[in-house]
Protein backbone atom coordinates (compact mmCIF):
# COMPACT_ATOMS: atom_id res chain seq x y z
CA UNK A 1 0.00 0.00 0.00
CA UNK A 2 1.10 3.86 -0.51
CA UNK A 3 -0.09 6.43 1.79
CA UNK A 4 -0.42 8.95 -0.84
CA UNK A 5 -0.43 11.43 2.16
CA UNK A 6 0.37 12.25 5.29
CA UNK A 7 2.50 14.55 7.56
CA UNK A 8 4.09 12.52 10.25
CA UNK A 9 7.00 14.67 10.06
CA UNK A 10 4.89 17.24 12.74
CA UNK A 11 5.44 17.27 16.27
CA UNK A 12 2.30 14.84 17.17
CA UNK A 13 5.12 12.43 16.38
CA UNK A 14 7.95 13.52 17.74
CA UNK A 15 7.30 11.37 21.11
CA UNK A 16 6.91 7.71 18.96
CA UNK A 17 7.72 8.29 15.21
CA UNK A 18 9.85 5.14 15.10
CA UNK A 19 7.09 2.99 16.48
CA UNK A 20 4.69 5.32 14.00
CA UNK A 21 7.46 3.79 11.47
CA UNK A 22 7.38 0.40 12.51
CA UNK A 23 3.34 -0.24 12.53
CA UNK A 24 3.26 1.23 9.49
CA UNK A 25 5.78 -1.42 7.42
CA UNK A 26 4.48 -4.28 9.65
CA UNK A 27 0.79 -2.76 8.46
CA UNK A 28 2.03 -3.75 4.29
CA UNK A 29 2.77 0.22 3.91
CA UNK A 30 5.58 0.16 1.32
CA UNK A 31 5.83 4.15 0.64
CA UNK A 32 4.57 7.39 2.24
CA UNK A 33 4.16 10.61 0.56
CA UNK A 34 4.60 13.70 2.77
CA UNK A 35 3.41 16.65 1.69
CA UNK A 36 4.65 20.47 2.70
CA UNK A 37 2.63 22.86 4.60
CA UNK A 38 4.48 26.36 4.66
CA UNK A 39 7.65 27.47 5.68
CA UNK A 40 7.18 26.15 9.36
CA UNK A 41 6.89 22.25 8.06
CA UNK A 42 9.79 22.21 5.16
CA UNK A 43 12.93 21.35 7.60
CA UNK A 44 11.27 18.57 9.57
CA UNK A 45 9.73 16.96 6.51
CA UNK A 46 12.94 16.84 4.93
CA UNK A 47 14.82 15.30 7.71
CA UNK A 48 12.15 12.78 7.93
CA UNK A 49 12.54 12.40 4.52
CA UNK A 50 16.72 12.00 4.26
CA UNK A 51 15.92 8.77 7.30
CA UNK A 52 14.77 6.98 4.77
CA UNK A 53 14.36 8.10 0.69
CA UNK A 54 13.10 5.02 -0.30
CA UNK A 55 10.15 5.11 1.58
CA UNK A 56 9.59 8.76 2.43
CA UNK A 57 8.74 10.88 -0.83
CA UNK A 58 8.51 15.23 -0.05
CA UNK A 59 6.42 16.75 -2.19
CA UNK A 60 6.91 20.69 -2.28
CA UNK A 61 4.07 23.26 -1.82
CA UNK A 62 2.45 25.71 -0.24
CA UNK A 63 -0.92 25.16 1.56
CA UNK A 64 -3.89 27.42 0.84
CA UNK A 65 -4.30 27.74 4.58
CA UNK A 66 -1.13 29.44 5.12
CA UNK A 67 -1.39 31.98 2.71
CA UNK A 68 -1.44 35.22 4.14
CA UNK A 69 -0.02 38.87 3.93
CA UNK A 70 3.73 37.41 3.45
CA UNK A 71 2.79 35.05 0.60
CA UNK A 72 5.55 36.44 -1.67
CA UNK A 73 8.33 35.35 0.49
CA UNK A 74 6.54 31.85 1.25
CA UNK A 75 6.34 31.60 -2.62
CA UNK A 76 9.69 32.27 -2.76
CA UNK A 77 11.15 29.85 -0.73
CA UNK A 78 8.97 27.04 -2.67
CA UNK A 79 10.57 28.20 -6.07
CA UNK A 80 14.15 28.18 -4.53
CA UNK A 81 13.42 24.52 -3.16
CA UNK A 82 12.26 23.85 -6.62
CA UNK A 83 15.41 24.79 -7.86
CA UNK A 84 17.78 23.11 -5.35
CA UNK A 85 16.56 19.36 -5.82
CA UNK A 86 13.93 16.91 -7.03
CA UNK A 87 10.81 16.67 -5.10
CA UNK A 88 8.05 13.64 -5.71
CA UNK A 89 4.88 16.60 -6.40
CA UNK A 90 3.79 19.94 -5.80
CA UNK A 91 1.84 19.81 -3.04
CA UNK A 92 -0.20 20.80 -1.08
CA UNK A 93 -1.36 23.09 -2.76
CA UNK A 94 -5.27 24.08 -3.53
CA UNK A 95 -8.09 26.39 -2.47
CA UNK A 96 -9.76 26.47 1.19
CA UNK A 97 -12.89 28.78 2.01
CA UNK A 98 -13.64 26.96 5.67
CA UNK A 99 -11.16 28.26 7.95
CA UNK A 100 -10.78 31.67 6.29
CA UNK A 101 -12.06 33.69 3.36
CA UNK A 102 -10.02 36.82 3.79
CA UNK A 103 -7.06 35.87 1.55
CA UNK A 104 -8.96 34.34 -0.91
CA UNK A 105 -7.41 36.66 -3.96
CA UNK A 106 -3.94 36.00 -2.68
CA UNK A 107 -5.02 31.96 -2.52
CA UNK A 108 -5.76 31.41 -6.07
CA UNK A 109 -2.72 33.45 -7.20
CA UNK A 110 -0.62 31.23 -4.69
CA UNK A 111 -2.47 27.89 -6.20
CA UNK A 112 -2.45 29.32 -10.31
CA UNK A 113 1.61 29.87 -9.79
CA UNK A 114 2.26 26.20 -8.39
CA UNK A 115 0.08 24.70 -11.20
CA UNK A 116 2.29 26.89 -13.73
CA UNK A 117 5.61 25.29 -11.79
CA UNK A 118 3.93 21.83 -11.87
CA UNK A 119 3.11 22.44 -15.59
CA UNK A 120 6.57 23.61 -16.32
CA UNK A 121 8.57 21.14 -14.24
CA UNK A 122 6.41 17.91 -15.38
CA UNK A 123 5.73 17.43 -11.80
CA UNK A 124 2.28 15.60 -10.23
CA UNK A 125 -0.42 17.91 -8.15
CA UNK A 126 -1.41 17.23 -4.67
CA UNK A 127 -4.88 19.47 -4.23
CA UNK A 128 -6.31 20.38 -1.11
CA UNK A 129 -9.91 21.48 -1.47
CA UNK A 130 -12.13 22.64 1.16
CA UNK A 131 -15.89 24.54 -0.12
CA UNK A 132 -14.10 25.01 -3.10
CA UNK A 133 -14.45 23.28 -5.70
CA UNK A 134 -15.88 25.29 -8.51
CA UNK A 135 -12.90 27.37 -7.68
CA UNK A 136 -10.91 25.04 -7.75
CA UNK A 137 -11.69 23.34 -10.78
CA UNK A 138 -11.91 26.24 -13.29
CA UNK A 139 -8.22 26.46 -12.56
CA UNK A 140 -7.15 23.29 -12.57
CA UNK A 141 -9.72 22.92 -16.01
CA UNK A 142 -6.97 25.73 -17.52
CA UNK A 143 -4.04 23.42 -17.12
CA UNK A 144 -5.49 20.43 -17.18
CA UNK A 145 -3.75 19.20 -20.51
CA UNK A 146 -0.42 19.47 -18.57
CA UNK A 147 -1.49 18.25 -15.82
CA UNK A 148 -1.68 14.92 -13.35
CA UNK A 149 -2.54 14.25 -9.99
CA UNK A 150 -4.35 13.76 -7.02
CA UNK A 151 -7.44 15.25 -5.15
CA UNK A 152 -6.75 14.80 -1.50
CA UNK A 153 -9.09 13.84 0.64
CA UNK A 154 -12.15 13.93 -1.52
CA UNK A 155 -15.44 13.67 -0.07
CA UNK A 156 -17.36 15.27 -2.66
CA UNK A 157 -20.38 14.27 -4.43
CA UNK A 158 -21.30 12.32 -7.58
CA UNK A 159 -21.34 15.14 -9.73
CA UNK A 160 -17.85 16.45 -7.96
CA UNK A 161 -16.17 12.94 -8.89
CA UNK A 162 -18.06 12.55 -12.82
CA UNK A 163 -15.86 16.15 -12.96
CA UNK A 164 -12.64 14.83 -11.62
CA UNK A 165 -12.95 11.75 -14.39
CA UNK A 166 -13.10 14.36 -16.85
CA UNK A 167 -9.80 15.43 -16.59
CA UNK A 168 -6.88 13.66 -18.23
CA UNK A 169 -5.30 12.19 -15.86
CA UNK A 170 -6.75 12.56 -12.05
CA UNK A 171 -7.37 10.50 -8.92
CA UNK A 172 -9.07 10.89 -5.37
CA UNK A 173 -7.31 10.25 -2.05
CA UNK A 174 -9.48 8.38 -0.19
CA UNK A 175 -9.03 8.38 4.03
CA UNK A 176 -11.03 8.04 6.72
CA UNK A 177 -13.95 9.58 6.11
CA UNK A 178 -15.15 6.34 3.72
CA UNK A 179 -15.30 4.88 7.54
CA UNK A 180 -17.75 7.41 8.90
CA UNK A 181 -21.30 6.62 9.30
CA UNK A 182 -22.31 9.98 8.89
CA UNK A 183 -20.80 10.10 5.13
CA UNK A 184 -22.23 9.63 1.84
CA UNK A 185 -18.82 9.01 0.42
CA UNK A 186 -19.69 5.17 -0.07
CA UNK A 187 -22.89 6.25 -1.93
CA UNK A 188 -20.31 8.40 -4.73
CA UNK A 189 -18.20 5.52 -5.11
CA UNK A 190 -20.22 3.73 -6.33
CA UNK A 191 -20.32 5.81 -9.82
CA UNK A 192 -16.66 5.65 -9.37
CA UNK A 193 -14.47 2.55 -10.37
CA UNK A 194 -11.75 1.91 -8.46
CA UNK A 195 -9.10 2.79 -11.16
CA UNK A 196 -9.47 6.69 -10.05
CA UNK A 197 -8.80 6.08 -6.66
CA UNK A 198 -5.68 6.68 -4.09
CA UNK A 199 -5.23 5.05 -0.83
CA UNK A 200 -4.29 8.16 1.87
CA UNK A 201 -4.40 8.84 5.88
CA UNK A 202 -4.15 12.40 5.64
CA UNK A 203 -2.45 12.03 9.42
CA UNK A 204 -2.55 12.76 12.33
CA UNK A 205 -6.10 13.97 11.16
CA UNK A 206 -9.30 12.22 10.26
CA UNK A 207 -8.64 9.05 11.82
CA UNK A 208 -10.77 6.07 10.45
CA UNK A 209 -13.42 3.83 12.39
CA UNK A 210 -12.29 1.76 14.96
CA UNK A 211 -9.33 4.59 16.43
CA UNK A 212 -11.92 7.47 15.17
CA UNK A 213 -10.98 10.34 17.76
CA UNK A 214 -7.57 9.77 18.43
CA UNK A 215 -4.25 10.38 16.00
CA UNK A 216 -4.54 8.87 12.87
CA UNK A 217 -1.15 7.25 11.66
CA UNK A 218 0.13 5.32 8.13
CA UNK A 219 -0.91 2.20 9.42
CA UNK A 220 -4.91 2.58 10.06
CA UNK A 221 -4.25 2.70 6.15
CA UNK A 222 -5.65 -1.07 6.53
CA UNK A 223 -8.84 0.09 8.07
CA UNK A 224 -9.45 2.85 4.29
CA UNK A 225 -8.30 -0.42 2.74
CA UNK A 226 -10.50 -2.76 4.61
CA UNK A 227 -13.66 -0.48 3.95
CA UNK A 228 -13.08 -0.19 0.11
CA UNK A 229 -12.97 -3.66 -0.35
CA UNK A 230 -16.81 -4.16 1.36
CA UNK A 231 -17.69 -1.41 -0.75
CA UNK A 232 -15.95 -2.36 -4.00
CA UNK A 233 -16.62 -6.34 -3.36
CA UNK A 234 -13.37 -7.25 -3.77
CA UNK A 235 -10.60 -8.50 -1.32
CA UNK A 236 -8.66 -6.54 0.61
CA UNK A 237 -5.40 -7.81 -1.17
CA UNK A 238 -6.70 -6.61 -5.03
CA UNK A 239 -7.79 -2.85 -3.11
CA UNK A 240 -4.01 -2.54 -1.67
CA UNK A 241 -2.41 -3.84 -5.41
CA UNK A 242 -5.06 -1.52 -7.46
CA UNK A 243 -4.87 1.67 -5.47
CA UNK A 244 -0.73 0.83 -5.13
CA UNK A 245 -0.62 0.98 -9.38
CA UNK A 246 -2.79 4.02 -9.48
CA UNK A 247 -0.38 6.29 -6.82
CA UNK A 248 2.70 4.91 -9.02
CA UNK A 249 0.88 6.07 -12.14
CA UNK A 250 0.77 9.68 -11.00
CA UNK A 251 3.58 9.43 -8.56
CA UNK A 252 6.05 8.34 -11.35
CA UNK A 253 9.15 8.97 -9.51
CA UNK A 254 8.46 7.02 -6.49
CA UNK A 255 9.60 4.24 -8.75
CA UNK A 256 12.83 5.48 -10.12
ZN1 LIG B 1 -2.50 17.46 4.16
Amino acid sequence: MIDTHSHIYLKDFDADRLAVIFRAKNAGVEHIILPNVDSSTLSAMLELEATEPQFFHAAIGLHPTSVKANYADELALIRAELDNRNYCAMGEIGLDLYWDKSFFREQLIVFEQQLQWAVERNLPVIIHVREAFVEVFEVVKKYQQDLKGIFHSFGGTVDEARQIMSLNNFKMGINGIITFKNSSLSETLSQVPLEYLVLETDAPYLTPVPHRGKRNEPAFLQFVAQRLAEIYQISEQEISEITTQNAKSIFSRICE
